[in-house]
C-alpha cells in the first residue's frame, strides 16, 4: 500500500530544476521532507545557494504539481541550513547531467580542504579529461564554461560546491 508520504513525495520528487530542467529537485538533493498534514503539504527545500532566483519557480512548480493532483494547500518552506553541496545530488542525476551535456560535480564537496584542488573534468561529449576553464561562470552560477581540447567542443561543468 502506497503510503500518504511516498504520494506526496513522488509528486514533489517530479518537479524539475528550472536551471538544468533535465534534472528533477529530487535528483539535484534539494528536497528535503515531504509532509502531510490536515492544513496540506509541507515541502521543504534547500536552495542550491541562497537567493537562488530559481526557487520562485520551484514554488509555483510544486504548488501547481499539488493541485493537479488535488491539494489545494502546498507550504514551501526553505531550509538553508545545513547549506546544500553538490554532494547531495544523486547518481541518477549525475548521470542525467552527463547525458544532457553538462559534465557533473566530482569528488566530494565535504572530502576537499580549504585549498580546492583542480580534478580534472571529464568532457561529457567524448569523455577526454583534457579540458581547460574558459570562465568560471558559466550560463548560471552553479555551472563554469569548460573547452575539451580533445574534440573542441565548449562545455557546462556544475561546479562543486
Ligand atoms: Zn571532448
Amino acid at each position: 500500500m502506497v503510503t500518504a508520504r511516498t504520494r506526496a513525495w513522488d509528486i514533489a520528487a517530479r518537479v524539475c530544476d528550472p536551471e538544468v530542467p533535465v534534472l528533477t529537485i529530487e535528483d539535484l538533493g534539494i528536497l528535503r521532507d515531504v509532509r502531510e498534514g490536515e492544513d496540506g503539504v509541507v515541502v521543504t527545500i534547500t536552495p542550491t545557494y541562497s537567493g537562488c532566483p530559481a526557487m520562485d519557480t520551484i514554488r509555483q512548480d510544486l504548488t501547481l504539481a499539488f493541485s493537479v493532483e488535488g491539494y489545494d494547500r502546498v507550504e514551501v518552506d526553505l531550509v538553508l541550513a545545513p547549506a546544500w553541496t553538490t554532494d547531495w545530488m544523486t547518481d541518477a542525476g549525475k548521470r542525467k547531467l552527463s547525458e544532457y551535456g553538462i559534465a557533473p560535480p566530482i569528488g566530494r564537496a565535504a572530502d576537499r580542504g580549504p585549498v580546492r584542488l583542480q580534478l580534472g573534468v571529464k568532457c561529457p561529449r567524448c569523455g577526454s579529461l583534457h579540458t581547460r576553464e574558459v570562465t568560471r561562470f558559466g550560463s548560471t552560477s552553479c555551472k563554469a564554461l569548460y573547452e575539451c581540447r580533445a574534440c573542441l567542443e565548449p562545455f557546462d561543468f556544475f561546479k562543486v560546491h
